[in-house]
């Protein structure tokens, strides 16, 4: 445990009680040593343009490639990383891993949109534009082509540190979204603070949006306050092919979904994406 201590003191962490390190529903030093060992994979979803079902982007998700259990899902490790700073490596890496990724589809003939999510610490932190900014310079990815996703409910409203980073960031070319968008509280505040171009309809609502008024409701109020504001509008949860037909009748410009596919490894995606194009053109 001393180890961990270390470990933790030299990402800038200092744990106050040692049984703090065994929190969550994988330990931290699996964590550690996931980030140490590279066991952290990313995955990628495709996001389909609505309008004309060309391939818009990919949302990078991120998976433990456990040694022991397997691949774990986020749900099991991004809250317990969020309450250290293994967040910002996770952060790091995964950024780094996509962006070096952007050059490799162009060459293909695919200009990708990347979407990477990303969690509070980073937004308080003044340094992460200028790394952000560096680190598509160095992959030569345009700005436009990143996206960042922050869930609805990470945003504190007076936090003035995060709107100097989301606005730099943003003048700099670098898009923003507001993933989740209705789980939170006091989300039409955070839309009226905050430069985002993007807002994505939590998968809750959309997924019985076909068979439930309330549901229903709340997608098309949330599209017609995403259009009056200029956001472009993201649909995720997009399971089978009713939701798949009348997302674009409901307002969405790009989609996401298990319909079309589920996130994929890296080595897949140049494939899937050329079977798209080759069945919806
Ligand atoms: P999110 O950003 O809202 O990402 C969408 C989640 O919905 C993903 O779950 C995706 O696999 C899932 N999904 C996509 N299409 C469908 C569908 O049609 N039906 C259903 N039921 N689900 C669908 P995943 O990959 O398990 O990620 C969960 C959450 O973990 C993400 O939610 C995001 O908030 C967080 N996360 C994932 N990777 C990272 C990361 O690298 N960094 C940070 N900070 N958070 C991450
Ligand atoms: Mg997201
Ligand atoms: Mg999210
Ligand atoms: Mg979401």
């Amino acid at each position: 445990e001393d180890a961990i201590i270390k470990l933790l003191s030299s990402i800038g962490e200092k744990p106050k009680h040692k049984s703090a390190l065994s929190e969550g529903s994988l330990k931290i030093y699996e964590l550690i040593r996931g980030i140490e060992k590279e066991q952290f994979e990313v995955f990628y979803q495709p996001k389909i343009n609505c309008v004309n079902r060309s391939v818009f982007g990919i949302e990078a998700l991120t998976r433990l490639n456990h040694p022991r259990l397997g691949l774990i899902f986020p749900d099991r490790f991004i809250e317990a990383m969020e309450r250290t700073a293994l967040i910002n490596e996770l952060t790091k890496y995964v950024l780094e891993k996509s962006l070096s990724q952007w050059r490799h589809w162009q060459a293909k003939g695919h200009l990708l949109n990347i979407a990477v999510n990303i969690s509070p610490k980073e937004i308080c932190n003044l340094d992460f534009p200028e790394y952000v900014l560096n680190l598509l310079k160095e992959n030569s990815v345009p700005p436009e082509y990143l996206t960042l996703e922050i869930t609805e409910s990470a945003l504190e409203l007076d936090e003035t540190d995060s709107l100097e980073v989301l606005n730099r960031l943003s003048m700099h070319g670098v898009k923003l979204s507001i993933d989740d968008f209705g789980t939170g509280h006091s989300s039409l505040e955070r839309l009226r603070i905050y430069p985002f171009d993007e807002l994505k309809v939590d998968k809750s609502f959309m997924l019985h949006a076909r068979e439930n008024d309330n549901d229903r409701a709340i997608v098309e109020s949330s599209v017609m306050l995403a259009k009056r504001l200029g956001l472009k509008v993201v649909f995720e949860g997009i399971e089978n092919s009713e939701l798949y037909n009348m997302s674009d009748h409901l307002g969405g410009d790009v989609i996401q979904g298990y319909y079309m596919s589920r996130p994929m490894q890296e080595d897949d995606l140049i494939g899937w994406i050329e079977d798209w194009i080759s069945r919806n053109s």
